[in-house]
């Protein structure tokens, strides 16, 4: 543990994540307590005028929430942050926070589907212009820019068709006509991109996915730089948002180990997204971390590695060549969500309006957990002789 003269900036990032928040554990026991907490109490009445100490209410902070919230904010090197029940919930607290009738918001073509929905069903209705673009556009991001727009959203790579945004020049455009910049930095796991030091103002995150790590908790996390997080304070607080105490603090435990979990989904991916690539039933391999593939270039500029999570395009393929494909497969299980410690495969059919989706062949996202590649692979060979079979 770094005591508690040490600067955690002046650590690598895989010794923050150790050391952080541990100030908020009792008696010499390692990890936190879990509060259950709504009511807390206040010595005196002149106390309770005061409203000064530290806990207040449950909602308001306890030493458990505290704790994830300060652990994540050094995750991402931010400011501050807060913690939400679920990763869309991240989403609209942010959205809600800082957007008014009459506002303007640019939101990328590649964002994840339920984030489309919000905007769609509800943002709208509330008298937001809401705009689609493509997310490959760069600096171009000044052309769209209008006086009412209040946020330029971005989520890098979309969790699905994978294309790295250039952060800084969409940054840059936004920040010279007074947009706020949002990144959505689930696939990172915030361990290996940093929002702030690519322009980014505010960072958000699907925690349920590599910060958990486990498959087991839904959770949220927005981390602010200095400049937007009280008016996020204001309005996490004024919807009533918080997280159950328990699932906290497996957030915490999660994020204690993403540094070594991380390192390995990564060496599996890209080997098992190189091998994908050789295979005569794939077209292409929509992965950033391999060499060649679309986004490499930015992805090598901007991350410090890469997740385990990528896409695939097959040749075109019939439905029952699909189900025999995947209906057989031992090892990757098919259903939503990832960041967890097993594999998962499932297809997808991208949902777009600024930048047509224009590839033809039947697409499937991996997520490569921690099982050994080479049962991994062999898992796979033998769903494309399936394929080829049911062809
Ligand atoms: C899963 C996901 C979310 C939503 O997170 P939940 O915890 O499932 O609500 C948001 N953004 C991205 C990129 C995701 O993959």
């Amino acid at each position: 543990m770094a005591k508690s003269k040490t600067d955690l900036k002046s650590l690598k990032p895989a010794t923050r994540l150790v050391s952080t928040a541990r100030d908020y554990s009792e008696h010499g026991i390692v990890s936190p307590a879990v509060y259950h907490a709504s009511t807390i109490l206040y010595p005196t009445y002149q106390a309770l005028k005061e409203q000064k100490q530290t806990y207040q209410y449950g909602r308001r902070g306890t030493p458990t929430s505290r704790s994830v919230e300060t652990a994540i904010a050094t995750l991402e090197n931010g400011f501050a942050s807060k913690v939400t029940p679920s990763g869309l919930s991240a989403i609209t607290t942010t959205l809600l926070s800082f957007l008014k009738p009459g506002d303007h918001i640019l939101i990328p073509d590649s964002i994840y589907a339920p984030g489309r929905a919000f905007c769609d069903k509800m943002l709208k209705n509330w008298g937001v212009a809401v705009e689609y673009y493509d997310p490959l556009l760069g600096g171009a991001v000044s052309a769209f820019m209008r006086a009412t727009t209040r946020i330029v959203y971005c989520e890098s790579p979309g969790s699905q068709t994978m294309e790295v945004q250039d952060i800084p020049a969409i940054a840059q455009g936004a920040h010279k006509a007074g947009a706020l910049v949002v990144v959505d930095n689930t696939w990172s796991g915030g361990h290996y991109f940093n929002v702030f030091a690519h322009g980014g103002d505010i960072s958000i995150h699907a925690a349920t996915k590599y910060i958990v790590g486990h498959s087991d908790v839904m959770m949220g996390a927005v981390t602010c730089n200095e400049e937007t997080w009280p008016r996020f304070k204001d309005g996490y607080e004024t919807l009533g948002q918080f997280a159950g105490p328990d699932d906290m603090y497996l957030t915490l435990r999660g994020l204690r180990t993403i540094d070594i979990r991380l390192e390995r989904h990564m060496k599996s991916a890209v080997n098992i997204a190189d091998w994908l690539k050789g295979r005569p039933e794939v077209d292409e391999v929509l992965y950033p971390a391999l060499p060649g593939a679309p986004g490499h270039e930015i992805w090598k500029r901007d991350f410090t590695g890469a997740s385990g999570l990528f896409s695939v395009v097959l040749k075109p393929q019939s439905d029952a060549a699909l189900a025999a494909f995947l209906d057989g497969l031992e090892l990757f299980g098919m259903g939503y969500s990832w960041g967890g410690f097993e594999s998962l495969c499932v297809p997808f059919k991208p949902n777009r309006t600024a930048r047509p989706w224009t590839r033809q062949g039947t697409c499937l996202r991996f997520h490569i957990g921690l099982e050994d590649p080479d049962d991994l692979k062999a898992d796979l060979a033998a769903g494309f002789e399936r394929l080829k079979a049911a062809s």
